[in-house]
C-alpha cells in the first residue's frame, strides 16, 4: 500500500480489513526502524545488565526507573523479542 492509498482510503473513509491490516503491518515497521535509529544514535558505553536486556521502546525488564538503556545512556546491544514478535504478527 503506498502513502498516497492510504491518503485516499481515509478520504474515502472506506477502510477494507485487508487496508487496516497493512496500515498495521507498516505502523509496525515504523516503529521497528524508529527504535533502531534511536538505538544506533545512543553511545555504545560498557555492557551492563541492561544493555543485555532491557528495551529502548518496551522499557526496562527490572523495572528500573535509572534503566541504561531506557534512559538513553547506552545502547541495547540486542533485538528485543517484543519488537521482533511485534514484527512478526504484523
Ligand atoms: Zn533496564
Ligand atoms: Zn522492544
Amino acid at each position: 500500500m503506498t502513502k498516497n492509498q492510504v491518503l485516499e482510503a481515509i478520504t474515502r473513509n472506506d477502510w477494507t480489513l485487508k487496508e487496516i491490516n497493512q496500515l498495521s503491518h507498516l505502523v509496525r515497521v515504523l516503529t521497528w526502524n524508529k527504535h533502531h535509529e534511536i538505538r544506533f544514535k545512543v553511545p555504545k558505553g560498557s555492557p551492563d545488565v541492561h544493555t543485555d536486556h532491557c528495551c529502548i521502546v518496551h522499557g526496562c525488564k527490572f523495572g528500573d526507573d535509572d534503566c541504561s538503556v531506557f534512559t538513553q545512556k547506552k545502547r541495547q546491544e540486542f533485538d528485543c523479542e517484543e519488537c521482533i514478535a511485534e514484527i512478526e504478527q504484523g
